[in-house]
Order: C-alpha cells, then structure tokens, then sequence
C-alpha cells in the first residue's frame, strides 16, 4: 500500500492504471514534453509501480524510461526530477 505523491492514487489498487500527476516532463519553463508510457505484450502491469500497459508510471518507478535520453529516468541526469 503506497499512495502517490504525483496523483494520489493507491498504487496497489487495480484501477489505479496510470498516473496523471506524471504526464510529461519539464524541461524548461516553456519546454514540456509527455513522458514514456509503460508499454507491455502482456497484460500484465509495471512490475515496480503497477500501471496497467499503456499508462504512464508513477514518479520514481525504476522501469521509467526517460523521454530524452531513453535511459532509466531514475539514474539518468536529465532534468525533471521531482522531489517532495
Ligand atoms: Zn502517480
Ligand atoms: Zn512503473
Ligand atoms: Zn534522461
């Protein structure tokens, strides 16, 4: 049980299927650009953050590939990190 700080949804809960509070990324104050969804052949979900396929991950989820570099968001430098 982890509500998220970004949509604040429950993030077990099956309907909880994306995040609205992390659909894009700033880059500047007039630069946004739309995250990377969680893409999967299966059904299944985000094993770390649990959205369903298609729907963007929870902010700090280690499958989250960044929009710029493609690396891991989490690990990688670009800007638009957030931090509560
Ligand atoms: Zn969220
Ligand atoms: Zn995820
Ligand atoms: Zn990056």
């Amino acid at each position: 049980m982890a509500i998220c700080t970004a949509c604040r949804q429950e993030m077990s809960d099956p309907e909880t299927t994306t995040c609205r509070g992390n659909d894009c990324l700033r880059i500047t104050a007039h630069n946004w650009i739309p995250t990377v969804r969680y893409e999967s052949d299966t059904d299944k979900r985000c094993p770390d953050c649990n959205v369903a396929a298609g729907g963007h991950h929870h902010p700090g989820c280690d499958r989250e590939k960044c929009p710029v570099c493609q690396r891991q968001r989490i690990t990688c430098r670009c800007r638009g990190k957030r931090r509560r």
